[in-house]
């Protein structure tokens, strides 16, 4: 790395140049970001503009980010100061939001953001015990797609409504959401569930793939651009095999793991697609 460069993730991590900067991460938005010509036809990702956003409070209750997140357009009053960033490498690694970045370097992403929602359940049921056996299943998967688990004296219960539109929406529907898709699956699913209350919910965005699987690994044309992102409702899971297989990748330029299939070239070709059957 050149000692006038910084290297920078575009990444929700974004980017700070000074020590308070874990006070803020989320404050940082790359709103700019510019390319330009290589040797062998190939292109390099020069710079990255980084907006950072005014407001400290952490919970957001102003609502700038999300407003920001949704529309992808920072108000000019919500800028606290900017940034352009010289880029060593770049890791775009935004989530539901990977394919914006991707349009703004040329590239055709396959990725949508879908909004999931997920709510805490209060289980009223005389017997306790009948309660406490669910601590002792872990995660449940039912057939008809619905997931839950215990989370402290309630339940966590989510499920993917199929022929949900794509699009960045945070709307969470609320006791509907409970009613309609939730509450019935659990009443099928046991007696336990018979009698049961909404606490409270809310929404994310997936970032669904053709094949529900992630991608990553180095964009193809590009000479200093990685990837890693769009793991639908796994990412959690797979956060840290995937940060080490390409941390590896970027510091050795091959990878000895599997992450190679989570290459975007794939779905060019259906018989490599890595199709996640499980719709949760
Ligand atoms: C309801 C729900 C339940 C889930 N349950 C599970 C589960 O049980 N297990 C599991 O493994 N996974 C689960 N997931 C999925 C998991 O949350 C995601 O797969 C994971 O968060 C993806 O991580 P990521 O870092 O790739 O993206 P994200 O966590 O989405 O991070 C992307 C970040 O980029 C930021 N960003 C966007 N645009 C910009 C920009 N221009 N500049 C700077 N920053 C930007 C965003 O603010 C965000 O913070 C669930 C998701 C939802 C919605």
């Amino acid at each position: 790395m050149g000692s006038s460069t910084r290297t920078r993730f575009a990444s929700g991590s974004g980017a700070k140049p000074n020590p308070s900067a874990f006070d803020s991460l989320n404050r940082h938005y790359v709103s700019g970001v510019s390319t330009s010509r290589q040797p062998q036809s190939k292109r390099r990702v020069s710079w990255v503009d980084i907006t950072e956003i005014a407001g400290r409070d952490p919970l957001d209750q102003e609502g700038s980010i999300r407003s920001i997140l949704t529309t992808h357009v920072v108000p000019p009053d919500a800028v606290e100061s900017r940034e352009r960033i010289e880029c060593d490498l770049v890791v775009n690694c935004l989530g539901a939001w990977s394919p914006v970045f991707s349009a703004k370097v040329g590239i055709s992403d396959v990725t949508e953001p879908t909004r999931r929602q997920i709510c805490m359940v209060s289980v009223q049921h005389e017997d306790a015990n009948r309660i406490q056996e669910l601590h002792s299943l872990g995660m449940v998967v039912d057939p008809s797609d619905l997931y839950f688990h215990p989370e402290g004296n309630d339940i966590l219960a989510g499920y993917s409504i199929p022929d949900e539109a794509p699009g960045f929406d945070f709307d969470y529907d609320g006791e509907a959401f409970f009613r309609e898709h939730i509450w019935p699956r659990l009443a099928e699913c046991s007696s336990v569930f018979e009698r049961c209350k909404h606490v409270r919910g809310w929404s994310g965005l997936y970032a669904v793939t053709p094949d529900r699987s992630g991608i990553a690994g180095p964009v193809a044309g590009f000479t200093n651009l990685f990837e890693a992102h769009s793991f639908t409702g796994r990412g959690v899971m797979q956060s840290y095999g995937i940060a080490t297989a390409l941390a590896e990748w970027i510091d050795r330029g091959s990878t000895s793991s599997s992450i190679a299939m989570l290459n975007r070239d794939r779905f060019s070709d259906p018989s490599k697609w890595l199709v996640e059957d499980l719709h949760i």
